[in-house]
């Protein structure tokens, strides 16, 4: 087991469009490892693979872990997708990889998730509240979003100010190419 890098904004490749897996190995599995114990190190609630530099449709999360309860309920899902959406929630959201900010985010309250396990075997589950923002957060990297592209323009705008200047002050360099995120894909030819 390793703890792995967590790739910050506007790091590129945090903006790619991540491949499906196509077969589980034991790289894969050692990968998943890997993520959760980096996941629980930070701590975070959730991780996608494109998050540590490797552009595969892989996350885990675990919703019920605190730290003041260390009961740990991890979740391996390869290959997610949304099956179902419904209702609005706001929630006050974070992530691994933008540093020093959180900010309101609207999305469904209800999901249903269709992804399999690393034996291979299907998982479908439907989630509600903080589990369902979760899923939606980490599948929106699996497609090169985070959540500071679904905040208000002014919002992200100061965000960004914010973050070149911190990275100037510590001797970091702006990537122009992480900024922003990728095309939809209806408008790509
Ligand atoms: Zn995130």
């Amino acid at each position: 087991m390793a703890l792995l890098d967590v790739l910050q904004f506007p790091d590129p490749r945090l903006r790619r469009r991540s491949e499906p897996v196509e077969k589980i190995t034991d790289e894969l599995r050692q990968l998943a490892a890997d993520m959760l114990e980096t996941m629980y190190d930070e701590p975070g609630i959730g991780l996608a693979a494109p998050q540590v530099g490797v552009p595969l449709r892989l996350v885990v999360v675990d919703t019920e872990w605190t730290e003041e309860d260390a009961e740990r309920s991890p979740l391996v899902l390869v290959n997610p997708e949304i099956l179902e959406r419904e209702g609005r929630i706001v929630w006050n959201e974070g992530c691994l990889s933008v540093p020093d900010f959180n900010a309101e985010v609207e999305r469904a309250e209800r999901v249903v998730l269709r992804a399999t396990d690393l034996d291979g075997k299907e998982i479908v589950e439907e989630a509600r509240g903080l589990r369902a923002v979760c899923f939606q957060h980490e599948l929106d990297h699996l497609d090169g979003y985070l959540f500071i592209d679904r905040i208000s323009r002014l919002k992200r705008d100061l965000y960004v100010q914010k973050r070149k200047k911190a990275l100037r002050e510590a001797g970091g360099t702006w990537s122009a190419a992480g900024e922003r995120p990728p095309a939809p894909l209806a408008s790509r030819s």
